[in-house]
């Protein structure tokens, strides 16, 4: 497995004529999640293809410059993983490598990009197509595999495909859980025992919530069942069209309940599909 660590290096590994190229984004801390996707990944390349795992923590997405500082690197194990499940190579740039001090262009996305996460987290988005478009470019990648546990971004790199006309193909992954039911995150670590035995409750608020057949006793359930927690602070908990992400108060188009909610300085994210016939 190679290692480039600027542009031209990745360039120079890609340079290898006309192999599918399946890339899969990350910003490392790599758990089953993230190596699921890299084994989704080589499925998809098959033999001939290469895949590539980018390892960038990208600083233009953060909105808390405490959350940048405190995101874990474990770079030796991060490439372990990747070498275990099969990755050809591995894009490992630095924060100078990938961004110009004087740049200037930036993605925005303007309608999905409004709710949810994005309406808490201002620039969050267009900092992630803005490094998703300049990694779709620097590997010219076929195929790109992301998780849906990311779900509002998972719409918004699609949307933005569509609006670009991009040519990568769009894989979604789902989303992988701890036993407990805990979304699998890199966050997961910088969890207090007492939080980290807390946060499956989000789960089970989702899952409890999705059984009811009205907007209003969907958003009450989960909002009750993470209210009672000593520990947890909703930072957003909403019931929005699966479509567009703007809150609704109908199932009879498919719906999602989603939220963010912080355990101390650490923010978990989760989300569930609602149907009428739940
Ligand atoms: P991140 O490094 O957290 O930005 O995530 C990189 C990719 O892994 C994104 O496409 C995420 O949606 C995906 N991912 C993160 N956690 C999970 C999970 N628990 N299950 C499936 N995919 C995940």
């Amino acid at each position: 497995m190679w290692i480039a660590k600027t542009k031209a290096e990745l360039r120079a590994r890609l340079d290898v004529g006309s192999r599918p190229v399946v890339l899969v984004p990350t910003m490392g801390a790599l758990h089953e999640g993230h190596a699921s996707l890299i084994s989704m990944a080589r499925e998809k390349a098959g033999a001939k293809g290469i895949v590539i795992v980018s390892l960038f923590v990208n600083p233009i997405q953060f909105d808390r410059a405490g959350d940048l500082a405190a995101y874990p690197r474990p770079l030796e194990t991060d490439l372990v993983v990747c070498e275990t499940r099969g990755a050809d190579g591995v894009f490992v740039p630095d924060a100078g490598e990938m961004y110009f001090p004087d740049r200037s262009i930036t993605i925005t996305e303007n309608s999905l990009s409004e709710h949810l996460c994005g309406a808490t987290r201002a620039g969050h988005f267009d900092g992630v197509c803005t490094v998703v478009l300049k990694l779709f470019l620097l590997t010219n990648c076929d195929a790109a595999v992301f998780g849906e546990k990311d779900f509002q971004q998972l719409a918004v790199i699609r949307r933005m495909v569509r609006d670009l006309d991009l040519r990568t193909e769009i894989i979604p992954h789902p989303t992988m859980r701890e036993s407990d039911g805990l979304a699998m995150s890199s966050r997961n670590a910088r969890l207090t025992p007492e939080h980290r035995a807390d946060a499956p409750r989000i789960r089970r608020a989702l899952l409890a919530a999705a059984g009811e057949s009205d907007a209003a006793t969907i958003l009450r359930t989960a909002g009750e069942i993470i209210g009672q927690s000593h520990f947890a602070r909703i930072d957003y908990l909403s019931l929005v069209d699966a479509e567009t992400l703007t809150p609704t108060k109908s199932l009879e188009k498919p719906a999602v309940l989603a939220c963010a909610v912080f355990y101390g300085e650490v923010r978990l994210i989760d989300h569930i599909a609602v149907t009428a016939d739940a």
